[in-house]
């Protein structure tokens, strides 16, 4: 029997919730390329529906690749069950829309991912629910924020694109002690289990876009919920199977499970890279401002070298250069090698205008209560050879300061 909690990371992260042998024995799962499944008998197909019976009925509720993907990942996080979606949103989604009725509250950091953001102000409050948003570096703040109508406390693990890191530990203590039934939901998308473990720090729910890091290869859009058994035997009949509809397809769970395989090895070298990037734009006179939580200035680096595990601090850097809006486009279409796409997490270094792109959804004066400038840039560094990433970036700031002379 495989015990995962014997073993590494880097075993489980191949091993942990493989199938049993089947048919010929493929070391591969195979894909279960299939909409339904056959039952023996009407009996049999009954007890299934009434769950007195475990086994397979529609691909929207379970279906084996997402079932190993799910399985596998809660096991990196440390969590007793989780659930693939089609989307990181859907994962979302499917949790808020179980937990959530109207006239609940929810505590929500200022800084989140343009769609989170959009959900939290534009479309949970049109069925009665209320977000307040708060800065999470302030945990004093947050305690004061919850409310006896509270359900969910809401944060990502390091912010996007302003790489705040949040201090999971202290907020969980804290909104615990406020009201101990409030479900703590952390989005550790940009972290990954392989830096950071909320639930062992105290959060109650983690979700994915499985989009990013998990998958890693830029293939596929998928989501992943990580929570206590009861939760997920909740959200998975409701969230999935009637609110949102958001089941993961087979291929994108096998190839979800694929990518995971080498999670540690690519982590490894996003952060080493996204280090020697950092440290680089630090010293050029064409850069006004670096967020990257491995460098010494920046505000939560002693509470990250402390949180995150493995000594990495992730692959995605942020940085303001010394010039306008239109100048720094400019800047982004002459690189060559770094590719202009949203997402992050991809072996293709990716970079991104926040202000025009992933956080279209905030007013330009919300943009600038959260630190996002005309001419702050995002970038996920990928798994090139980190001299050519840089000396892409160095040609374009170079001539930003020849221009200046
Ligand atoms: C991309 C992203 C999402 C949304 O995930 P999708 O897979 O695109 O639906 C949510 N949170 C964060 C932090 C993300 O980067």
């Amino acid at each position: 029997m495989y015990d995962s909690d014997k073993m590494g990371f880097s075993t489980n992260q191949i091993h942990a919730a493989r199938p049993e042998k089947v048919g010929p024995g493929p070391l591969a799962t195979p894909i279960y390329q299939t909409s339904t499944y056959i039952f023996d008998s009407t009996r049999q197909g009954a007890a299934r529906f009434a769950l007195e019976e475990p086994g397979y009925i529609y691909t929207r509720l379970h279906n084996p690749n997402a079932d190993e993907a799910a399985a596998r990942i809660a096991c990196l996080e440390g969590g007793e069950a989780g659930m693939i979606t089609a989307s990181g949103m859907g994962a979302i989604t499917a949790t808020l829309w179980t937990i959530l009725r109207s006239g609940d509250h929810i505590v929500s950091d200022r800084t989140l991912y343009g769609c989170t953001y959009a959900l939290f102000t534009e479309g949970l409050p049109r069925f009665g629910v209320e977000v307040t948003f708060v800065d999470f570096s302030d945990v004093e703040a947050v305690r004061r924020a919850v409310r006896p109508e509270t359900k969910v406390v809401y944060c990502e693990t390091a912010t996007n694109p302003d790489l705040k890191v949040v201090d999971i530990a202290a907020i969980a203590k804290a909104v615990h002690e406020a009201k101990p039934d409030v479900l703590y939901m952390v989005d550790n998308t940009f972290t990954t289990p392989y830096l950071v473990r909320p639930l062992k720090l105290g959060a109650d729910i983690v979700v994915h876009s499985a989009t990013k890091y998990l998958n890693g290869h830029g293939d596929v859009i998928a989501g992943a919920i990580i929570t206590r058994q009861e939760l997920i035997d909740r959200i998975i009949p409701c969230g999935l199977k009637y609110m949102t509809g958001c089941a993961a397809a087979p291929f994108d769970s096998f190839l979800i499970t694929r990518g995971l395989k080498t999670l540690d090895i690519r982590m490894d070298r996003h952060c080493a890279n996204a280090m020697k990037v950092a440290k680089f734009l630090e010293g050029h006179p064409a850069v006004r401002h670096v967020c990257y939580p491995g460098l010494e200035h920046h505000p939560q680096h002693a509470l990250a070298a402390r949180m995150y595990e493995h000594g990495g601090f992730g692959g995605v850097v942020s940085f303001e250069l010394d010039c306008d809006r239109a100048r720094t486009a400019q800047f982004v279409d002459n690189l060559q090698l770094c590719t202009l796409a949203v997402s992050l997490g991809d072996a293709f270094t990716l970079i991104e205008h926040p202000a025009s792109m992933t956080h279209n959804t905030y007013t330009v004066e919300e943009l600038a209560k959260i630190g996002i400038g005309e001419s702050l840039l995002r970038l996920s560094v990928g798994l090139e050879d980190p001299d050519d990433i840089i000396a892409d970036l160095k040609a374009g700031l170079d001539k930003i300061e020849e221009e200046k002379q």
